[in-house]
C-alpha cells in the first residue's frame, strides 16, 4: 500500500529534488494542515540534504495552488492564533529562500493567494502559457475579495519585485492575471508551452544557477522604483490613503492594512517585515468584515453554485436553443450571455428592423471585447452566427426553453405566451423575465403554467451576476431545475424565491430608495442623504438611484398599489416618501434621468450634480445624526429581508444574501442583508429597529421572526 502524501519528492541524478503537491481527494491543491505537514519536512530536507543540489516546486494536478483552505482561517477569532497560521509557511518559504540552493517554480496552471506566495519565495518562476488551449490559468493575490490580506510573504515579496507602484494595485484589487499578463508584468520570468517544456525550463534554470540569492537579500538592494521613503514614492503615498479611503469609505479594513503592509515593510528589513505582514493578516482574520465576506461571499456562494435551491431527483439539463421574446434592452443582453455560453438562440422582436438592433448589441459588446483582448474575430462571428434575428415564431419550434422580454404589459405577455406555445415542443420551459408582474398570473396565459417561471435579470443583463427565479403556484421542480442549470450555464448566480409583489430584489431594494425619500420630506440636505447612502456601502445613493430608475415609475406604482388597496377596501398606508414624489413628479415635473431633470441636473456638457431647488421645496434642517442615516439604509434593508423569510418569499440565507450584493449591490462588506442581522446580534437588532420606529415610523417595527428568533437566542444559519 502506498503512503497518501500531499507532497512528493523525487531526487534525479543530477541532484534536483522535484517536489510535486498533490494533495489526496481534492481536485485543486490548497494550503492546509496537510499540506503544511509534508511540505515543512520537504522544505527542511532541500535544505539540509547535500544530495539535493537544487530545487523544482510544481504541481500534479491541472493547476499549481489555489490558496490558503478558508475552511481554515474562517473559524480563527484569535489574533495569536490567526498570526500562528500563517507563520509556519511564512517561515518555510525563508528558509527556502535564503538556503542559497537555487528554487524554482514550475507553474503548471492557477497560482493563487498562498499558491502564488510559494513562487514569490522561489528564485525563478515559469508558467505555462495556456492562452492557446482556452485559458484558464490565473495568477494573482486575491485575498483582498474575502476581507484578508497575502499572509506568506506576498505583501512584501511583489513589492520588491516589480516596484511598489505596480505591486499596490494587484494586491489591493486582487486582479487575477494570465500567465503571459503575469510575464508582461515581471510576476513570472519564462512561459512555457506545455509541462515537459515548463519542466525543461526549470531544469535548465536550476542546472545554471548552482547558487541563488533573492535580490532583496543582497547588499544594496533597491526597490524598483523607489522604496516608501524615495521622494517619488513619497509623493504618490502621500495621497495614497485618502484616495483607497474615498473608495473604501472606511468599510474595508483589508485594503488600508495592505497599503500599511507594503509602506511599512518598506523600511525595515525583509524579517521584520514578515513580521509587519503576520500582524496585520491577523488583524483581517479576526475582523468582522472578513468573517462577513468569506461567510456569504465564499461559503453561501459556493453553496449556490452546488445546487443548494435546486431541487433534486432530476439530471442536470443543457439547454441548447433558447428563444427570446423582444429584443429591447433586456432581451437583447439575455441572447448575448445565452450565445457566449454556446447555447443558439433565436431573438425575436415585431420587426426584422427590431431583431437586428437587438443583435447589434452583441456585436457592440465584442467589438469590445476584441479591443480589451477578451474575444478574438474568430470568436465573435462564432457567437454572432449562434444568434438568429427574426419577426417570426418558426424558430421557436425546436427550443428548449422560451424567454419572454417584451413591454410590461400584462395583455401583451399573455398574447405572445399564447402564439409562442402554438409552436412551442411540448417539453419546453416558459419564462417571463417581468419585474413587477406576478408570475402565476402571467402562467394563466400558458397550457402549461407548471412548465411556466420566472426568470428575472437585471440592468444591464450582460453586466449583472444575478438572476432572480420565481417559482409561480403551478410551477413544478423539474422546470425549476432547468431554470436552475440555464443560469449556472450562462454563468450566472440563481437564486429562487417565490411568487410575491417585487418578488424578493426589487421589494427590498424599493426600500432603500424610500428611505431616501423619507429623508427629504424630514428635512435632511440631499448631499448628506446621498453620502450616508454611499457611507452604507451601497454603490449608488438613493436620490441618484431614484432617478434612473425614474419617479414617474415610482409614482405609478404608488398610485396603483394604492388604488389596490382601495379596491380591496384597506387603508392606503402612504409611504413617508410618497408626498415628495408627488411633488417631484406632478408639481416640479422632475420625473428623472431620462428627462435629463429629477433630483438632479443633467447638464448636456459636464457632470449630473443636485438640483439647487431642491432646498426650496424641501426646506432642510440644520442637525442631523449622519452615523443614524448610515444605519438606518441598512436596518430598512434587513428588517425587509427578515420579513420576506417570515413570509417564505426567500427560503434560504444564502439566497437572501447573496441576492442582495449580487442583485441590487447591498454593502458586500456587511455580508448581505441577513449577515447584516447576524453580525449585530438579532436582539440588538431588534432594540434598534424598535428605537428607530419610535423615532422615524412604524416601517422599523422588527419584523416578527426576528422577535421571535431574539427570544430563542437563535440567529440565520445558512
Ligand atoms: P424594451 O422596451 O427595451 O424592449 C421590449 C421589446 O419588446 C421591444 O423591442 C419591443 O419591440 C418588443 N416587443 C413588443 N411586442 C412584441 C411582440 N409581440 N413580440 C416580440 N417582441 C415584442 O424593454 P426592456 O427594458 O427590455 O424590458 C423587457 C421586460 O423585461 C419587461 O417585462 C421589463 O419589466 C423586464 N425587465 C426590465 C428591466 C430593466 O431594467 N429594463 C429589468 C428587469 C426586467
Amino acid at each position: 500500500e502506498i503512503a497518501m502524501t500531499a507532497v512528493a519528492q523525487d531526487l534525479d541524478a543530477d541532484g534536483i529534488l522535484t517536489l510535486t503537491i498533490d494533495l489526496p481527494k481534492r481536485s485543486m491543491n490548497v494550503i492546509n494542515a496537510e499540506f503544511g505537514a509534508d511540505f515543512e519536512p520537504a522544505c527542511k530536507r532541500a535544505i539540509e540534504d547535500d544530495a539535493v543540489k537544487g530545487i523544482i516546486i510544481t504541481s500534479a494536478k491541472d493547476s499549481f495552488v489555489a490558496g490558503a483552505d478558508i475552511d481554515m482561517i474562517f473559524p480563527i477569532t484569535d489574533a495569536e492564533q490567526a498570526m500562528n497560521a500563517a507563520k509556519d509557511l511564512a517561515q518555510g518559504l525563508r528558509a527556502l529562500e535564503t538556503c542559497g540552493k537555487p528554487v524554482a517554480a514550475a507553474m503548471n496552471g492557477t497560482a493563487l493567494g498562498g499558491g502564488l506566495e510559494i513562487c514569490l519565495a522561489c528564485h525563478y518562476r515559469v508558467a505555462i502559457d495556456d492562452s492557446l488551449s482556452g485559458g484558464k490559468a490565473k495568477i494573482g493575490l486575491p485575498e483582498v475579495k474575502l476581507g484578508l490580506l497575502p499572509g506568506a510573504g506576498g505583501t512584501q515579496r511583489l513589492p520588491r519585485m516589480i516596484g511598489i507602484q505596480a505591486a499596490l494595485p494587484l494586491i489591493l484589487e486582487g486582479k487575477e492575471l494570465n500567465p503571459a499578463k503575469a510575464k508582461a508584468a515581471g510576476i513570472v520570468d519564462d512561459l512555457a508551452s506545455d509541462r515537459d517544456d515548463m519542466m525543461a525550463k526549470a531544469r535548465a534554470w536550476v542546472k545554471a544557477t548552482p547558487k541563488a540569492q533573492q535580490p532583496w537579500d543582497q547588499k544594496g538592494f533597491k526597490y524598483p522604483g523607489g522604496d516608501a521613503k524615495s521622494p517619488k514614492m513619497a509623493q504618490v503615498l502621500a495621497i495614497a490613503p485618502s484616495m483607497l479611503r474615498d473608495k473604501t469609505k472606511g468599510n474595508y479594513p483589508a485594503p488600508e492594512n495592505i497599503l500599511s503592509c507594503v509602506v511599512e515593510g518598506s523600511l525595515v528589513d525583509f524579517d521584520s517585515a514578515m513580521t509587519v505582514e503576520a500582524r496585520y493578516f491577523a488583524n483581517c482574520v479576526v475582523s468582522q468584515v472578513s468573517k462577513n465576506m468569506i461567510g456569504t461571499l465564499w461559503f453561501q456562494l459556493n453553496a449556490i453554485k452546488r445546487g443548494a435551491s435546486r431541487p433534486d431527483g432530476f439530471d442536470q439539463y443543457t439547454t441548447k436553443k433558447v428563444g427570446i421574446l423582444g429584443a429591447g434592452m433586456m432581451g437583447a443582453g439575455i441572447a448575448y450571455v445565452s450565445a457566449k455560453a454556446g447555447i443558439e438562440v433565436v431573438l425575436k422582436d415585431v420587426s426584422q428592423d427590431a431583431a437586428d438592433k437587438g443583435k447589434a448589441y452583441s456585436e457592440m459588446l465584442e467589438d469590445k471585447a476584441i479591443k480589451r483582448g477578451r474575444s478574438t474575430p474568430e470568436k465573435k462571428a462564432a457567437l454572432l452566427d449562434r444568434i438568429d434575428a427574426t419577426d417570426s415564431y418558426d424558430g421557436m419550434a425546436d427550443c428548449d426553453l422560451i424567454i419572454e422580454a417584451v413591454f410590461e404589459d400584462r395583455d401583451l405577455k399573455a398574447t405572445v405566451t399564447r402564439d409562442t406555445e402554438a409552436v412551442l415542443p411540448e417539453t419546453a420551459t416558459f419564462a417571463s423575465n417581468t419585474s413587477t408582474l406576478p408570475i402565476s398570473g402571467l402562467a394563466q396565459a400558458s397550457k402549461r403554467p407548471e412548465q411556466f417561471i420566472g426568470l428575472h435579470f437585471f440592468s444591464p443583463a450582460d453586466k449583472m451576476p444575478l438572476v432572480e427565479i420565481i417559482k409561480g403556484e403551478k410551477t413544478n421542480a423539474e422546470t425549476l431545475a432547468k431554470a436552475f442549470d440555464y443560469v449556472l450555464q450562462i454563468r450566472k448566480t440563481p437564486i429562487v424565491v417565490n411568487d410575491s409583489r417585487g418578488f424578493y430584489t426589487s421589494r427590498v431594494f424599493a426600500t432603500y430608495v424610500n428611505e431616501g425619500m423619507a429623508m427629504i420630506a424630514e428635512g435632511v440636505p440631499p448631499a448628506v442623504i446621498e453620502r450616508a447612502g454611499l457611507q452604507a456601502g451601497m454603490p449608488v445613493g438613493p436620490l441618484a438611484l431614484h432617478d434612473e430608475v425614474s419617479l414617474s415609475l415610482s409614482w405609478h406604482i404608488m398610485e396603483q398599489t394604492r388604488k389596490d388597496f382601495e379596491a380591496e377596501g384597506k387603508d392606503f398606508p402612504k409611504s413617508p416618501g410618497y408626498d415628495v414624489v408627488d411633488t417631484m413628479v406632478n408639481t416640479l415635473e422632475r420625473v428623472g434621468k431620462k428627462a435629463g431633470k429629477g433630483f438632479y441636473d443633467y447638464p448636456e456638457k459636464g457632470q449630473k450634480h443636485l438640483w439647487p431647488g431642491l432646498k426650496e421645496h424641501f426646506p432642510p434642517k440644520d442637525s442631523w445624526d449622519f452615523d443614524t442615516l448610515v444605519e438606518r439604509f441598512g436596518t430598512i434593508q434587513a428588517n425587509e429581508t427578515a420579513r420576506c423569510m417570515e413570509e417564505g418569499v426567500v427560503e434560504s440565507v444564502a439566497d437572501a444574501n447573496i441576492g442582495s450584493i449580487f442583485g441590487w449591490g447591498f454593502a458586500p462588506h456587511e455580508g448581505g442583508t441577513l449577515q447584516y442581522i447576524n453580525a449585530r446580534g438579532v436582539q440588538a437588532f431588534v432594540d434598534q429597529c424598535r428605537a428607530y420606529a419610535k423615532d422615524f415610523g412604524p416601517r422599523f417595527e422588527p419584523a416578527e421572526l426576528l422577535v421571535k428568533m431574539a427570544a430563542d437566542g437563535k440567529h440565520f444559519e445558512a
